[in-house]
């Protein structure tokens, strides 16, 4: 039923089509069939398929294109990427462990932690930056987990994997990464000896705005203690979700391309633009950590935020943009905005956020495939009309 890849042999954009597709054997359809059923025959009685056994034959067939594109040998599939982040790091911490993880982390995952951890008795230390240093400094003696997140949200700081991959190995503990936003087209991690891949599915692999999913992509041995956990949690995708999934992800490798060739271009423009202050894009070579991303990732990302000068209100220049939408999410192929301040790292408070480095004028900019010309037209206009206008005149 299956074809079968070596994934050594076959590219990227190869491997988003094909690797581990369902074929259509009884009448030869062009795309994977859909397998809806929850309940399947014994052929055999060690084989129970079942939804919430992340077993279906869409699930199986999609883990293996997903374990495929980040060079693992298994992966699971997830009803969102919080079920994914949050069955895997309590598949491997129990009550007295200590995890360290990286201040920068994406809202829902620090929700996670300090408003659930105390409940099971897992202690957690989050890092004051994002050097290896900054995490090895905090392993204890009950640590068992490292959490990075890289390229970090909003401000598009790297963590050096291979460095995180040596201080896990040193202590014996387990390295996680939400490798969310540079999709597998960008970073494999497990190449540089990171121990489990995580990704929030609704981003890049999605990448249309309309699904939400999560992974995670490591060792058998590794998937095994988190598939145990993750079917008695019940944090299985519906079937037909997986089916939309395996469709997105044929078009990730072509969609990613050129969101990393246009966040580049946007990047440069807004860099040498007389109205921004600051830009923040890994690619760019005066980036403090460019050198880092550029030994570990291999396309920069359609991720970066920037700054307005401070005579520029930043909200009323979002409100004028037409094309690019406030919104917030992320990933699209539809380029989006918005204020970190303001929505995703808001509970954060000022002062943490002063910390930092997270301004009131900072925006984040989740650049999409559209013309560059058309990006760079909208935020141009945009501008001429925050510096026409007095603050609070637009609507
Ligand atoms: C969106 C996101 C998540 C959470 O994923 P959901 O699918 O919304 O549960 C986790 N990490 C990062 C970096 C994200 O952007």
């Amino acid at each position: 039923m299956q074809l079968e890849m070596d994934k050594k042999k076959n590219g990227l954009n190869t491997i988003c089509t094909h690797a581990g597709e369902l074929r259509d054997n009884e009448f030869k359809g062009a795309i994977a069939p859909l397998y809806m059923s929850t309940s399947y025959a014994f052929d055999d009685v060690d084989v129970k398929r079942y939804p919430r056994y992340f077993n279906t034959p869409n699930q199986e067939a999609l883990g293996k294109k997903i374990a495929a594109l980040e060079h693992t040998e298994a992966a699971l599939i997830f009803g969102s990427g919080m079920a994914a982040i949050s069955t895997t790091m309590l598949a491997f911490l129990k009550s007295g462990d200590h995890v360290v993880l990286q201040q920068t982390l994406y809202g829902g995952t620090y929700h996670l932690i300090v408003e659930e951890f105390n409940k099971f008795g897992i202690e957690y230390s989050f890092t004051q930056g994002w050097r290896p240093e900054d995490f090895e400094d905090l392993v204890k003696e009950n640590t068992r987990v490292i959490y990075v997140e890289t390229p970090s949200n909003p401000l598009l700081t790297i963590t050096d994997l291979s460095r995180i991959a040596g201080i896990a190995k040193k202590y014996g503990l387990i390295s996680m990464i939400d490798n969310t936003f540079a999709s597998p087209v960008n970073q494999n991690p497990i190449d540089f000896g990171i121990d489990i891949v995580i990704h929030s599915a609704t981003k890049y692999m999605g990448g249309h705005s309309d699904i939400c999913a999560g992974v995670v992509a490591s060792t058998q041995e590794n998937i095994a203690p988190i598939f145990g956990l993750a079917k008695n949690l019940g944090g299985s995708l519906s079937d037909y979700t997986v089916w939309l999934l395996e469709r997105s992800i044929k078009t990730m490798g072509i969609r990613v391309k050129a969101q990393n060739e246009n966040a580049r271009r946007m990047a440069e423009f807004l860099a040498s633009h007389g109205d921004i202050q600051k830009v923040y894009y890994p690619g760019l070579p005066d980036h403090p950590d460019h050198t880092i991303a550029k030994s570990q990732m291999k396309g920069f990302g359609g991720m970066l935020s920037f700054e307005l000068n401070e005579s520029l209100d930043a909200r009323q220049f979002q409100k004028a943009l037409g094309l690019i939408k406030s919104s917030m999410s992320l990933a699209g192929v539809e380029s989006t905005v918005l204020s970190p301040a303001l929505t995703s790292h808001a509970l954060l408070g000022a002062e943490e956020r002063k910390r930092q480095g997270i301004s009131n004028a900072l925006i984040r900019f989740s650049v999409g495939i559209e013309e560059t010309e058309d990006l760079i037209a909208d935020i141009e206009e945009a501008l001429k009309k925050v510096k026409k206008v007095h603050k609070g005149q637009l609507q």
